[in-house]
């Protein structure tokens, strides 16, 4: 089977820094990809250079069977590769549901489907009772539950997940787990960058580590954390 996004030696550098030194990567659709690494190894360069939010310096992005390398972010997004923000970004001034009818309607008049779309959602994500406040009311935790709402009215394939549950209350956390999982079982892919050990543990199928903008290991969690020279790299910074 093709895998579902594939990376071969993807590369994004910033004048002298090479943030991302030849990543060459496969993600099997259903599957669960967690990224770790040491901070400035270079994983949100990754996801930006990925999904278009970066021009690649060199290297291929392969996602579904197609070349989308050079892509703007709205296309890739559109075809189905979603992405979520280390710092989350709603519009907060519209309500909750605004907020996810808003994704790419442009002024558009909203369907009505798109409506019960929003609603189910925000009934799957537990934060239906908010619907009618303001974006900006909501906790930081809930702003990512935001977030991962609007990314589902685009009905991704693949989600990419930059640190989802960072900063976020313990409880929260744990919901955010469980929904994540509740999609995988659905079909969704996700690919995640998560410091949080227990829950790449938890919901990671394959781990890939990253060490100045190289992999260094990837395998099992048991597998990667096993090997010293993750552990270097770790103890090294
Ligand atoms: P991580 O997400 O693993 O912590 P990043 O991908 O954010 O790492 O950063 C990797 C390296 O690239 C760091 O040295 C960081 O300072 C640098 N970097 C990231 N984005 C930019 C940018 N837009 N301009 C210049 N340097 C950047
Ligand atoms: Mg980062």
């Amino acid at each position: 089977m093709a895998p579902l996004l594939e990376t071969t030696d993807l590369e994004k550098t910033f004048g002298a820094l090479v943030a991302n030194d030849g990543i060459s990567l496969t993600v099997d659709a259903g599957e669960v990809r967690g990224i770790i690494g040491p901070n400035g190894s270079g994983k949100s360069t990754f996801f930006n250079t990925v999904t278009g939010f970066y021009t690649a310096d060199g290297g291929t992005v392969t996602f579904d069977g197609e070349d989308i390398t050079g892509c703007s972010s709205h296309e890739i997004a559109r075809k189905g590769l979603a992405r979520t923000f280390q710092i989350v970004s709603p519009f907060e001034n519209l309500t909750v549901r605004q907020n996810l009818l808003a994704v790419h309607s442009k002024g558009v008049r909203v369907s009505e489907d798109k409506r019960e779309r929003a609603d189910e959602i925000l009934e799957f994500l537990d934060i239906a009772h908010l619907a009618d406040d303001e974006a900006s009311e909501m906790s930081g935790g809930q702003q990512k539950l935001l977030e991962l709402a609007r990314l589902l009215m685009l009905d991704p394939k693949c989600i990419m997940l930059d640190e989802p549950t960072a900063g976020v209350n313990p409880a929260l956390q744990d919901r955010i787990l469980d929904r994540l999982i509740a999609m995988n079982d659905r079909g969704t892919t996700f690919v995640i960058v998560e410091h949080d050990m227990d829950l790449i543990r938890a919901f990671a199928d394959t781990v890939t580590v990253f060490d100045q903008g190289r992999i260094i290991a990837e395998g099992t969690f048991d597998e990667v954390t096993a090997e010293s020279r993750v552990r270097d790299a770790y103890l090294g910074v």
